[in-house]
């Protein structure tokens, strides 16, 4: 008979996030400062390599908000100020970025590492190194079974957050949001001094990227069919001149081909798609879990943020007993539909924009034209919304018709609750505030037999003239404020 050491007994917890990238550690982090009893488990000991280096300047004020700028700044990372781009046809430009729209590229191992450091301060609790295994949901909460290196344990919980990236860990169908995509990637210890500059470059089958990391090497990744890999007979053994030939071929990129890589060369999936159903009563999925973006765009890593944060205020809606839970699930699915949809429509306006093969299937599959602007989008020169505002000031003005005040699930301070929100087809989603103001009221006071200046002086009594003056042209630009018949 063999006597085992007694089994450890389960760790409890009332919110467990699976998986510290940046959507997982960010919400955890979140939940942490609202009071919650978060446990957040990891499988890899930090810092560990991912691929997503280059975040869009998007990602600056987010940073700014949740006070990593200090830390992000000290850390070392770049702020590519300009890049070499081949696209449209075959003429190389050089794009310089203007101040204050520069993007950061970042040693993820580092950056993930700042995001969980700011989780472990607000309290949670994190569990790592430790693979966790199919959650089972059962009457009283979820059981997840983990591994750590001391062994097996067991953490119950009574809300999970899945934020494990491509791997999924709960599983469920997705929707592909475009055509199945392979990247191929490594990095390089650039010889050729100065080093090549951030470079995109569209080529027959697919397109390369390229930039500087924090550490000295160079990335190179190239984005293709899965067809091009099965065609070329491509072996994992030789990928890597696969990859050789891709950058060979490249006019920006071509340097690199007769390097050889400090790393081993990779290949992974990068399809978009999008859960259908990423949030119940007692779940939800974040960042790549949720949905997965075309990389074209390098927004992976601001939207994972951005779903942290309204995963967040959303489990907190579901998690106290007054809650608004049918606002806070309806939020959450739609603010990531609406990301999703905006995205494939960018991403399709880019593939568009490539002529020299757009006949070629991989350039067929994925271009999809923006449709042409109306009227009210035209870039005829007109004159500032001010300016012409000045020229309503005395003219009865009204919202237009198709503007409708309709019952929307907002963010109101740290949960989701119904709010009144302008609709109208010239905007992308209802809005509910601008500028941290109540829209309703302020389009409520455009119904009646208004000129504009008694409108700003009726806004006026809850809002700095400076600041009605902004919504009014805010109005104005969308063709929202129209003048009486
Ligand atoms: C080829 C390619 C290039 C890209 N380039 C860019 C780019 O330039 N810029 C950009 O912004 N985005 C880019 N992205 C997207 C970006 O990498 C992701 O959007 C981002 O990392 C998503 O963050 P996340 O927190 O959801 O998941 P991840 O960052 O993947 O984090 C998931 C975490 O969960 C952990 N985990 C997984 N399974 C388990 C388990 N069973 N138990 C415990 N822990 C687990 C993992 O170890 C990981 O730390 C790219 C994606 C691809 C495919």
């Amino acid at each position: 008979m063999s006597v085992g050491a007694a089994p450890a007994s389960p760790i409890d917890t009332e919110i467990c996030v699976l998986g510290a990238g940046p959507a997982g550690a960010l919400c955890a982090r979140r939940l942490g400062e609202l009071g919650h009893r978060v446990l957040l488990v990891e499988r890899h000991p930090f810092p560990r390599p991912h691929i997503g280096e280059a975040l869009t300047p998007a990602v600056w004020p987010l940073l700014d908000s949740l006070g990593l700028l200090p830390a992000v700044r000290g850390a070392g990372f770049l702020t590519p100020t300009w890049s070499s781009v081949r696209w449209a046809d075959e003429q190389v430009r050089r794009v310089r970025l203007p101040a204050g729209t520069c993007g950061l590229t970042v040693c993820r191992g580092r950056f993930d590492q700042l995001l969980l450091d700011t989780a472990r301060a607000a309290g949670v609790t994190v569990l790592q190194p430790a693979r966790a295994h199919r959650p089972d949901r059962r009457a009283e909460g979820w059981e997840v079974p983990v591994t750590t290196p001391d062994g097996a344990r067991l953490l119950r919980a009574r809300f999970l957050v899945d934020a494990t990236g491509r791997s999924r860990i709960l599983g469920g169908r997705v929707t592909r949001t475009g055509p199945r995509t392979v990247a191929l990637y490594a990095a390089w210890q650039v010889e050729t001094r100065p080093s090549p500059p951030t470079c995109l470059e569209a080529g027959p089958h697919g397109w390369l990227w390229g930039t500087p990391l924090p550490n000295g090497t160079y990335r190179a990744m190239a984005f293709t069919d899965p067809e091009q890999l099965h065609r070329s007979g491509v072996r994992r053994s030789s990928l890597a001149g696969f990859l050789r030939s891709l950058l060979g071929g490249s006019e920006l990129l071509r340097g690199l081909a007769g390097e050889r890589p400090a790393s081993a060369v990779a290949v992974c999936d990068a399809t978009g798609y999008h859960d259908l159903d990423p949030v119940a009563e007692d779940r939800i999925s974040l960042g790549e879990a949720a949905f997965a973006l075309d990389p074209l765009s390098s927004s992976g890593v601001d939207k994972a943020l951005q779903t942290a944060m309204a995963g967040a205020v959303t489990v907190h809606t579901l998690l106290d007993p007054g809650g608004d839970r049918k606002a806070a699930l309806a939020y959450y699915r739609d603010s990531q539909l609406s990301s999703v949809e905006q995205h494939a429509r960018w991403t399709g306006g880019h593939y568009a924009e490539h002529l020299p093969h757009r006949g070629n299937s991989f350039w067929r599959r994925r271009a999809r034209p923006l449709p042409a602007p109306g009227p009210a989008a035209s870039p005829a020169p007109s004159p500032s919304p001010r300016t012409s505002l000045a020229a309503l000031m005395h003219r009865r003005v009204r919202l237009a018709p198709a503007g409708r005040l309709t019952s929307t699930p907002c963010v109101v301070g740290d949960q989701v609750a119904l709010r009144p929100a302008l609709t109208h087809p010239a905007l992308p989603r209802p809005v509910a505030y601008l500028g941290g103001h109540a829209l309703a009221p302020l389009a409520e006071a455009l119904r009646g037999e208004h000129t504009l200046a008694e409108a700003l002086r009726a806004w006026g009594r809850t809002l700095p003239a400076e600041q009605a003056l902004a919504v009014a042209a805010w109005l104005y630009e969308r063709d929202l404020l129209v003048l009486q018949p």
